[in-house]
């Protein structure tokens, strides 16, 4: 269904999807360069994940808490909210692309659609989590939800607080936390410590990463936090609600050994193993993908403009690729500058010369990155915490051998699990669930997990009422 007869249309320069790093970034590269920009994000407040701002009910915020990049978020978001050819959607979700160009999207329950002359695609990345026995338990949540909690309600979690996954986000969500007032129980690394620290090629171009680093390691020292490598929680128990979690050593290639097992008592268990770019809409547009074989994960195809598979389509930040916030801005200015110059705005020496300074921040930025996404790809022992009997699929509650059961039927069809099982149909569509169906598919069947293949983008990515899709339009 492409929306009724008489739908309200708007036009713009340049549609921009996501007001995160990357979206922000080219909307503000896009109209220095004089062009008519509209930025769409379904959150009720700009700055993604990284710039996250508080919900506008809270009066007093402790920037101390929220850190640098509250207040360099908020700096961004006011220079763009004041210049007149700006206009920034909030609460707005797009929920569909039926022609090549134009957006379809839902505000408070009202449809509209959006056409541009260039799109630029910025919805960043979502987490990944590793299931186990008993994540479904009240308590237990990703690391980014607990960040969000405390960034946007200020919310703590839980009082004693335990982190398990991998990479370097546990760092600041851990340091957040304890400044916020919890009790960080202990971080739990995945990977050894000698992966961890494994030293970096040219560590000089990344000093202010490892100042970084130093300081959420000086925070978890002070306030004697241990983080402990090589070791994940592999069962979460309590009644009705998470009362303790059980820890395992894991072997070299991730997997729980069972010698040395012991219970923690925690009431919050934050889980994160890294980030997955959030396909959707490049994906229903029509851009092309390619599976990032050290990611682990499928990213949008761009060429050095930021350019999509798609001439008028421009795709930047975590889709193309989880790098992290300041490649994420890199992205989005080039993809602004090239989308202004694209419509004229710009001439050859002036493009030119405003893509210098992003073009070399990408290429640095991007290098550490690589350099954590094959540090911290998640081993495929540690799926290994997936019992036959773990809900897989939460939305649809699906058992891990239900889905594997299917896979061995089916040669590993994700169509087939899908519909035999009814995996990913529910409310979150596969976002939480996807990378380790697709992994149960790889393990059962014996395909490589690249070839399992995925599901097909389909137009509604998040649920839009009938009702809004069939109101009469206002004028
Ligand atoms: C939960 C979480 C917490 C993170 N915390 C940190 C951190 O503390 N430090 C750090 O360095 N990195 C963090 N990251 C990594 C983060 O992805 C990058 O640092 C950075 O925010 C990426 O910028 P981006 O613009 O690509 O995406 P994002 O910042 O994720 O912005 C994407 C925006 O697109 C919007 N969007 C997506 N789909 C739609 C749609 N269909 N319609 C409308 N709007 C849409 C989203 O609401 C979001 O605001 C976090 C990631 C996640 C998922």
């Amino acid at each position: 269904m492409a929306g009724g007869q008489g739908m309200n249309v708007s036009s713009t320069d340049i549609a921009i999807i996501g007001s995160g790093p990357a979206g922000l970034s080219a909307a503000l590269a896009a109209a220095r360069a004089g062009a008519r920009v509209t930025v769409v994000d379904e959150y009720i407040k700009p700055g993604g994940q990284y710039f996250r701002q508080p919900q506008a009910r809270f009066s007093q915020v402790d920037e101390r808490v929220l850190g640098k990049s509250f207040t360099a978020g908020r700096e961004l978001i006011a220079e763009l909210a004041a210049m007149p050819n700006v206009d920034i959607r909030l609460g707005t979700l797009v929920w569909g692309a039926f022609d090549e160009g134009i957006l379809e999207i839902e505000h408070e329950n009202q449809c509209e659609r959006v056409a541009s002359q260039r799109l630029i695609v910025a919805t960043g990345a979502y987490e990944r989590p590793i299931p186990f026995p008993g994540w479904t338990l009240p308590g237990v949540i990703t690391a980014g939800a607990a960040q969000t909690m405390l960034k946007a309600q200020f919310v703590l979690p839980g009082r004693r607080v335990m982190l398990s996954g991998s990479g370097p986000f546990q760092l600041p969500v851990s340091t957040q936390l304890l400044k916020a007032g919890a009790e960080v129980v202990e971080v739990l690394e995945a990977q050894p410590a000698s992966t961890f620290f494994r030293p970096f090629p040219q560590p000089w171009r990344h000093l202010d990463k490892l100042r970084e680093a130093q300081g959420y390691f000086a925070t978890l020292l002070a306030r004697r936090v241990p983080i402990r490598f090589g070791q994940a929680v592999v069962e979460a128990r309590g009644d009705g609600r998470l009362e303790e979690v059980v820890v395992a050593r894991l072997d070299a290639q991730g997997r729980p050994t069972a010698d040395g097992r012991r219970t923690v008592a925690v009431d919050a268990l934050l889980v994160n193993h890294g980030f997955i770019p959030s396909l959707q809409v490049p994906r229903i547009l029509g851009c092309d993908t390619r599976w990032d074989v050290e990611g682990l994960c499928w990213v949008a195809c761009c060429d050095a403009d930021q350019r999509s598979s798609l001439p008028t389509v421009f795709v930047a930040g975590e889709i193309t690729g989880v790098a992290g916030h300041r490649v994420a801005m890199a992205e989005g200015q080039i993809a602004g500058l090239h989308a202004a110059s694209d419509l004229g705005l710009l001439t050859a020496e002036a493009l030119a010369a405003r893509l210098q300074g992003p073009v070399r921040s990408r290429d640095r930025h991007q290098s550490f990155a690589d350099h954590v996404k094959r540090t911290f790809a998640p081993r495929a022992g540690l799926y290994e915490t997936v019992t036959a009997d773990t809900v897989v699929c939460r939305c649809e509650e699906v058992t891990a051998g239900a889905i594997s059961a299917i896979a061995v039927e089916w040669n590993g069809s994700l169509r087939a699990i899908k519909q035999c099982t009814r995996a990913g149909m529910g409310q979150c569509q596969g976002r939480i669930c996807e990378a380790t169906v697709a992994r149960l598919a790889a393990q059962a069947s014996g395909t490589p997990l690249h070839l399992v293949g995925r599901d097909t983008a389909r137009n509604q990515i998040k649920p839009v009422s009938l009702e809004a899709l069939s109101r009469p339009v206002v004028p």
